[in-house]
């Protein structure tokens, strides 16, 4: 990682984690007990009491990362267990499992899924068994049902082929629009169908007891963001989210727990900055493929995975913005 990048995330990372502000700090947190079935439990941070984050690395979905690369979590009630996000495969989410059992024995009542894109949902099979209600954007069923068969053929390219014949991308049963609350037994779960910006059925989860908030990919943090919903939508939300009193974020891909809204600052500044490059080129008559060359990349050097995913942003916006 880039020095200035790893300097700005571990100041991110105090300020989340400065005394008063997170009780039970961010220290990984041993098991209570082994594990019920013989899967290695993804390694998970208590960030606040009883909220659970698996921070993962900065990659593609691979065969030997096994598509762990997005941040995944669990809150625990007195009741019941909501997990959020699964990861890139079924051995993924198996492992988080295997987590959520290190710590706590009460049932998975809800698997909530942030948006549609495979590094966070192709896990939910996991817990077909635990009889959990998968929730999500009541834009989420149709993403899913058109990307489907995009998504099982990628889950071929990009995992070993006993992970990706395993890959099943299921539907929610819970739609949300506007908001809903989840309730685990003495701990409520505020959960917010956002407007298109990410991607077009972009969720968020708020514990309210610690106000931890879990933005799925609405937030990146020293992995570049991605576009595939709009990024004057994701521009105009990011205003929004900001006035939002909590007491740290977890981002989908970035250190496990944050600073609110100072995380946004870096996120804010590229997709403004891919916006001004873009409308620069468009009045000058450019083209598309300029755009993917050139837009962005005064960034280059504050982000992880910039050549990965910078061109597939600048064209996006190129076509959003063509015609406005
Ligand atoms: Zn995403």
């Amino acid at each position: 990682m880039r020095r200035a990048l790893a300097a700005a995330l571990a100041a991110a990372v105090l300020a989340a984690t400065a005394p008063g502000a997170v009780p039970a700090a961010i220290a990984d947190s041993a098991p209570a007990s082994a594990p019920a079935s013989n899967v290695a439990p993804l390694d998970v941070a208590e960030v606040a009491p009883g909220v659970f984050v698996h921070e993962a690395p900065f990659a593609l979905i691979a065969p030997a990362n096994r598509g762990d690369i997005a941040n995944l979590g669990f809150i625990v009630g007195d009741d019941a267990v909501a997990v959020i996000d699964t990861g890139g495969s079924v051995a993924t989410g198996a492992a988080l499992l295997a987590a959520v059992r290190a710590h706590t024995d009460k049932p998975v009542r809800y698997v909530v899924n942030t948006h549609v894109h495979p590094d966070h949902l192709a896990g939910n099979a996991a817990f077909a068994g635990e009889g959990a209600k998968i929730v999500g954007h009541h834009k989420l069923a149709r993403a899913l049902a058109a990307r489907a068969p995009f998504y099982r053929e990628q889950a071929d390219r990009q995992l070993a082929p006993a992970d990706a014949a395993q890959s099943d991308f299921l539907a929610p049963d819970i739609a949300v629009e506007g908001t809903m609350r989840l309730e685990l037994g003495g701990r409520e779960l505020l959960l917010e169908a956002h407007p298109t910006a990410h991607t077009d059925a972009d969720l968020s989860v708020l514990d309210t007891a610690t106000g931890t908030w879990f933005l799925g990919d609405l937030l990146f943090a020293g992995h570049l963001p991605s576009l595939d919903g709009s990024l004057t939508g994701w521009l105009a939300e990011m205003d929004r989210l900001a006035e939002r009193p909590v007491a740290r974020v977890v981002p989908g891909h970035g250190p496990r727990a944050m600073a609110w809204p100072d995380a946004l600052v870096p996120q804010r500044r590229y997709l403004a900055r891919i916006a001004a490059d873009v409308r620069a080129l468009i009045a000058e008559g450019r083209s598309i493929s300029a755009a993917a060359e050139s837009a962005g990349l005064s960034e280059r050097d504050a982000w992880a995975l910039f050549d990965e995913f910078n061109p597939h942003n600048a064209t996006a916006a190129f076509q959003e913005l063509e015609w406005e």
